[in-house]
């Protein structure tokens, strides 16, 4: 199989700016308070890491929505009754934090301060926390943004957090999807505008993806919306099955 990666460059320039955080002292990202490099991680000092939240472990994992007594003991992914009975186009959606205070400040950080060392620790979370259930996939596919929104930002943040997953899971990434319209972010559509809408994404390396269980990553999850547009276009693809994962989860 040809592997599709467009992240090298990336994690080469990802890499010298890790090194040099690793060797400046900086303000946290939380409380502005200076943190030394050695015990910093997501940029956060200690106090601030001890207020980051756990996506809920009680919760749907599809729609993120609480509904403990709905769920038998251990099951992974955990549906709640209506996504059982609508089931959304991918398997579960494996979130880690809560998009909460200092949460944010982090992907703020990462995405409008260009802090891209963030996203490996971002990655490490994701791993740490959900590898056993990522692992069973066979490759991983970023969601795209459109080429005038990376151009501007510099970078993609979902592919800068895709490729150390992919790397810790010996996984190959493929950019099968691309954005070829510039289009208000999924989250900010209604309902009804999302139904009426064509779908932001198209594939373009259907051949790599049939067939597949993909892993799809993205920075953050709101409506699951932007991962159940892409996750239907992968299924359109041949794609066997989708599994979505995002570093942060705003609750519903
Ligand atoms: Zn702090
Ligand atoms: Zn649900």
């Amino acid at each position: 199989m040809t592997v599709t990666s467009t992240t090298d460059e990336g994690t080469r320039s990802g890499g010298w700016r890790h090194w040099l955080s690793t060797v400046l002292p900086r303000p946290c990202l939380g409380c502005a308070a200076e943190v030394g490099a050695a015990v910093d991680t997501l940029g956060l000092c200690l106090a601030c890491r001890g207020k980051l939240r756990n996506a809920s472990a009680d919760a749907c994992t599809a729609c993120g929505r609480s509904a403990t007594a709905a769920f038998a003991a251990g099951e992974t992914p955990q549906l709640c009754p209506s996504c059982r009975a609508a089931p959304p186009p991918f398997e579960a959606v494996f979130a880690v934090w809560r998009y909460t205070p200092p949460f944010d400040r982090v992907i703020h950080g990462l995405k409008f301060q260009r802090l891209e060392y963030l996203a490996e620790d971002l990655a490490s979370g994701l791993v740490r926390r959900w590898g056993e259930e990522l692992g069973s996939c066979d490759l991983v596919v970023p969601v795209p943004l459109h080429w005038s929104r990376r151009l501007k930002r510099g970078f993609n943040q979902a592919e800068r957090i895709a490729a150390p997953v992919a790397r810790a899971l010996d996984l190959p990434v493929v950019a099968a999807l691309h954005r070829p319209h510039r289009t208000r972010p999924q989250a900010r559509l209604g309902k009804r505008q999302r139904a009426q809408g064509a779908n932001p994404f198209r594939c373009r390396l259907g051949h790599q993806v049939a067939g597949q269980r993909v892993l799809l990553i993205d920075d953050v999850v709101t409506t699951g919306a932007t991962l159940g547009a892409a996750a239907r276009i992968l299924r359109h693809a041949g794609a066997r099955s989708v599994v979505a994962a995002a570093a942060g989860r705003t609750s519903p």
